[in-house]
């Protein structure tokens, strides 16, 4: 059994909620950029520090960087069930990736800019597990600390409202033609709404096309 997939959508568009959902009931492996290269930074790696600069000015990391980066985190995966969030960001990448890997699904997040905008001023992250809360409305139990492991949870830098615009600016030039080259493929799927809650049972259905719950 082989499943390869791809999330997209703007910043803050609920992909990594989305995922969440996909790796509770289905089980594959999640691969997270983002999450990968914050979790770099914290640890002051090579790709850290150079991804931190462009990061935080709410810029995308060059593409021969994060095609080595996400292809050997994609050959540390031991099953052929996993999903990509966050990768590919450029029709580059998605060049690169489709020439290694051919996708079954690729799912397309369409949430309104206005929602997205209001969305990550309560946004805060446990950054080692790339859980994400929301005080408005998906609150952790104790405030500032992750629900899971007790640690505390942090706003992203780049999740002020300046940089926040400055990225969906990015999404509009450089991601946007991602959707068309997997339109073109013929395996885009597309799910609007205001919402995770809205979004996820649309998801969920188009995926047991493919895979079984895990419980
Ligand atoms: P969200 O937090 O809702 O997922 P996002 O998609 O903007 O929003 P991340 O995926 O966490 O945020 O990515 C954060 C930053 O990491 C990006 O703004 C970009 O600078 C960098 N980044 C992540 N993935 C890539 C990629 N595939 N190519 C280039 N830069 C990337
Ligand atoms: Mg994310």
């Amino acid at each position: 059994m082989a499943f390869r997939s791809v999330i997209l959508g703007a910043p803050a568009s609920g992909k990594g909620t989305i995922s969440s959902r996909i790796v509770k009931t289905f089980g594959l492996e999640h691969v997270a950029s983002g999450d990968r290269l914050r979790i770099n930074i914290t640890k002051n790696t090579p790709i850290g520090k150079t991804a931190k600069k462009y990061i935080e000015e709410g810029l995308l990391v060059p593409d021969d960087l994060m095609v080595n980066f996400i292809s050997e985190e994609i050959r540390q995966i031991k099953k052929n069930i996993w999903l990509l969030d966050g990768f590919p960001r450029t029709v580059s990448q998605a060049e690169s990736l489709w020439r290694v890997q051919k996708l079954d699904v690729v799912l397309n997040l369409v949430v309104p800019y206005n929602i997205i905008v209001d969305r990550v001023k309560g946004r805060w992250i446990h950054l080692p597990s790339g859980r994400v809360y929301n005080t408005d409305f998906n609150a952790p139990k104790v405030p500032g600390k992750d629900d899971i492991t007790g640690e505390d949870l942090v706003q992203r830098k780049d999740d002020s409202p300046e940089i926040v615009l400055k990225r969906l600016e990015q999404y509009e030039k450089m991601t946007r033609p991602v959707i068309n080259f997997y339109k073109e493929k013929g395996i885009l799927e597309e799910f609007a709404g205001n919402t995770s809650d809205e979004i996820w049972p649309k998801v969920k259905s188009v995926l047991l096309n493919y895979l079984s719950e895990v419980k």
